[in-house]
């Protein structure tokens, strides 16, 4: 049985037009997402042949294949949740604290996490990260799906900078997509998963 499956998108395709068009929307869950999804299985399926076979000769690029699809499939999980048709405003209660306290305002915040958005080399995401060690919020820049992040850290809210995610609508401009995304921002869900990041690494 496939240890990892597809999640239905909360909403429809068109829910978040202007700003996310519908075309898009559906490529991007049923055909990138959903090849996340096949490569993390197909790779566990291949790295279980590999054990049975005690050949271990490909497991760099197996454990590299891994890392890469299961990032996928987490983090688009997580992209899809954090937008909503009623999205947008600012962020209130112990999130809009926190984001304060850390970043020194929203607007540097928005500023930091649009850039970080923004100028990713190549395909990547900006990301709003609970970083446990510290107990800080951090805005991490993941390259594809998997560098650049601090082992340990908790994802947010992902702005997904591939192109697969605006081209159809926004061409090359990425920064009016990074723009538009800060309209369909579903805050109370960045809100809740920050709570429970905070309750699943106590103070020590
Ligand atoms: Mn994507």
């Amino acid at each position: 049985m496939a240890v990892y499956s597809l999640p239905d998108l909360p909403y429809d395709y068109a829910a978040l037009e202007p700003h996310i068009n519908g075309q898009i929307l559906e490529l991007h869950h049923d055909k990138h997402h959903a090849a996340y999804v096949k490569g993390a299985n197909d790779t566990l399926d291949r790295i279980a042949e590999a054990r049975d076979k005690g050949d271990f000769s490909s497991i760099v690029g197996l454990e590299k294949t891994l890392a890469f699809n299961v990032s996928g499939h987490v983090l688009h999980t997580l992209y899809w949740q954090n937008m909503t048709p009623d999205g947008g405003e600012r962020p209130d209660g112990d999130l809009a604290e926190a984001i304060a306290e850390h970043f020194g305002s929203f607007e540097a915040f928005h500023g930091q996490m649009s850039a970080a958005t923004t100028l990713v080399q190549g395909s990547g995401w900006g990301v709003l990260s609970y970083e446990p060690a510290s107990r800080r919020l951090i805005v991490e820049q993941v390259y594809d799906h998997h560098g650049n992040v601090g082992i340990g850290s908790v994802p947010l809210l992902a702005f997904d900078a591939w192109e697969h995610a605006y081209y159809l609508q926004y061409r090359n401009v990425r920064p009016d997509f990074v723009k538009a995304m800060w309209e369909v921002v579903n805050w109370p869900d960045v809100a809740a998963r920050y709570a429970a990041a905070l309750a699943a690494t106590p103070a020590g």
